[in-house]
This record gives structure tokens, sequence and C-alpha cells, in this order.
């Protein structure tokens, strides 16, 4: 039975040849072989059709004496239906009078998609971690154990088992990349992989790992240390370089670590300085007083609050803040004057003075 090219991309006998050519890019990318979930099969299917009903001439041939062309004859005849010649194609579509933008095309088939012979490695993994509020600010070494893929300890990530030689590997002639030629319809694409036989290696161990297999890897739970570094915010995430899962023949991935901050009693931050707030009694806040606080590296400091400090004042006391490169944040103390609940006839009689002199 004869294929019809129209019902193939989608198109009505009477579509414009605008419309086919973007029908025909639509489902190319669509279908793209090197695409993730690219069909090569359906890929071949529309670009046979594209070829003939994107040239004019061909597509009136087409329309008047069907697929098999002219004479009706078969395949390597003049028909341009089941002996259709990929290799008439090698050379580009613009040669066959149908212009065509590769990049449109592989711009992301071959472009970010693919992943290169020299930028194996290992996935990424992420962990959260809670840290008290002062581990937050001074900063705090950390372990979690995370079971993932790791290098195996016999073989330390070789696959060979210690001490055994090794023969080239033959898939790869030592190289560990494989350069393979990729003839499709737009034209010769070379493509650089890393060996599969050897895994970028080069070389097969006489003898294999009989930890792991001669996998190099294996899943465990392993403890990673890290340091928090000070001053570090809710909602930061931290790269541990190298600390994700390992790769046989490629570098291991990073460990991201999601950093939560749990709040502090006393402490609020803000950028490198510390704040909290003090309540003074209003005979304090009119004579002036010192008060002890414990800052945030359980150190008691005494803090002098001058006579006549007005509520909302605030007291900064030098470099109790947030450690920074050579230095130090301050320690802000916001002040509040809290009123006496009630008063006393002798509280009364000294306020009442103190109004006759006009406080
Ligand atoms: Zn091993």
């Amino acid at each position: 039975m004869a294929k019809d090219y129209y019902a193939t991309l989608g198109v009505s006998k009477s579509a414009s040849a605008d419309d086919i050519k973007k029908a025909f890019r639509k489902l190319a990318q669509q279908h793209h072989p090197d695409k993730k979930g690219g069909d090569e099969a359906k890929f071949k299917e529309v670009t046979e059709a594209y070829a003939t009903l994107g040239d004019e001439k061909k597509r009136k041939q087409y329309d008047l004496y069907g697929q098999d062309g002219p004479t009706g004859a078969g395949p390597g005849a003049g028909g341009y239906g089941g002996g259709f010649d990929w290799s008439q194609f090698t050379g580009g579509f613009g040669q066959g009078g149908v212009e065509f933008d590769l990049n449109d095309l592989f711009g992301d088939a071959f472009g970010g998609g693919r992943r290169s012979a020299a930028k194996a490695r290992g996935r990424d993994i992420s962990v959260d971690i809670t840290l008290s509020f002062k581990e937050s600010i001074l900063g705090a070494k950390k372990e979690v154990s995370i079971a993932k893929v790791s290098a195996c300890d016999t073989c330390a990530g070789s696959g060979a088992k210690p001490g055994t030689a090794f023969d080239e590997c033959k898939t790869c002639k030592g190289s560990g990349r494989i350069t393979e030629m990729r003839r499709t319809v737009f034209g010769q694409f070379s493509n650089t992989r890393v060996c599969d036989t050897c895994d970028g290696a080069g070389k097969i161990p006489k003898e294999t790992c009989a930890t792991c297999s001669g996998r190099g890897v294996m899943r465990k739970e392993e403890a990673i240390t890290f340091t928090i570094p000070a001053g570090i915010e809710n909602g930061e995430t931290l790269r541990v370089p190298g600390k994700g899962e390992a790769m046989k023949g490629g570098a291991a991935g990073d460990l991201y670590v999601q950093v939560r901050v749990k709040p502090h009693a006393v402490f609020r931050k803000e950028g490198h300085n510390l704040a909290m707030d003090l309540s003074l009694k209003l005979s304090d806040a009119l004579l002036g007083t010192t008060v002890s606080v414990t800052t945030i590296d359980d150190k008691e400091i005494e803090v002098k609050v001058p006579p006549l400090t007005e509520p909302l004042q605030v007291l900064r006391i030098k470099e109790k803040g947030v450690p920074v490169r050579g230095g130090r944040g301050d320690l802000f103390i916001n002040v509040a004057v809290a009123m006496p609940k009630k008063l006393s006839a002798k509280a009364k009689k000294a306020i009442e003075e103190l109004k006759e002199e006009g406080v």
C-alpha cells in the first residue's frame, strides 16, 4: 500500500509549503533519535515524507502519480517510496533544494543533552541538616551519614583486584574513548563517548575486584564530614565537592547540604550583627544600671546602661556579633522600658514630687 505522506506529516493535501515545513520541523524535533524519547523509525518516516512534500516538483509528481512515481516502478527505478535513498541526503538538505536550518533541529539534541566524554561524573546528591542558631553563627564541623554509591574500599574505585596486572582495552585500543561517525540525513557528525568496555580507563584488569565484582563502586553508608562556615543563613545551600555519588571512570558528583537554622530564644541575626531585646525597669532606665548579658559564645559580659536611657534606644556592643573575615559584627541591644504594674503609696508620692520638679 502506498504511504500517505500528508498523513505522516499531519497536514492536508492543500497545505501551504510553509505549513508543511512547520509540521516537519515539529515532528523531526519530536522524533529525532538523538533526543530523549526519540523514535528513529518515525523520524525516518517524517523525513522521507518531507523529502517529497517539501520539494515543489516532487510534491506535484506525488500528487499526480502517488508514491511510486510516474512509471509506477519499484525501488531504484525513479520512485521515491520504498526505495528511498538515504545516501543522497548525507550532504545536507540544502542540496536537495530544501532549505533547512540544522541548528533549529540539533540545537537541543546536540547541545546540552549529550554527555560528552570529558564530563562523565557521578550524580549529585542532597541532604538536609538542621543547625542550632549558635552553630550557624559561629560555624561548626558536622558529620552526616548517607547511603549512596561510593567508591569501593577494596579497589579504590578501579574495579581491579589490588596488585593485579592490566591488559589494554581492545574496544578503544587504550584511549578510553570511542569516536563514531554518525551519518544522518543532515550529514556526518562525529561523536566521542567514554568506552563502555573499560569505562574510560583504557585498560582491563586481569583479575577483577571481588568486593565490587569489578564495578568499582558500591552502595553503602558513608559518613561525610564538612565544615559549616560562620554566619550561614537559614535556607542556604552548601556545596561539598566530590562527596556525591561515585562513578567508575569518572569524577564523583557533589553533595549539596540544605541548611535549616533553628531560631534562638534571645538572638536574631541581622547581617553580620546580632540583635536582642532588653527590658529595663523604669527606675533603671532613669538612673542607669549595669546588666549582665550572655553572648552567643556563652560569655557573660557587663553592659552599662547609661542614665536616662530612652525606650527603643539601641545599645551597641562592639564585636560580639557574627565572625566575619578578619573581625566580627556587633551586638545590638534594643531597649524597652517596662512600666511598673502598680504603684505603692510611697512610689506614688515620689513620682508626684518628680512631677512638681517638672520631670
Ligand atoms: Zn572493588
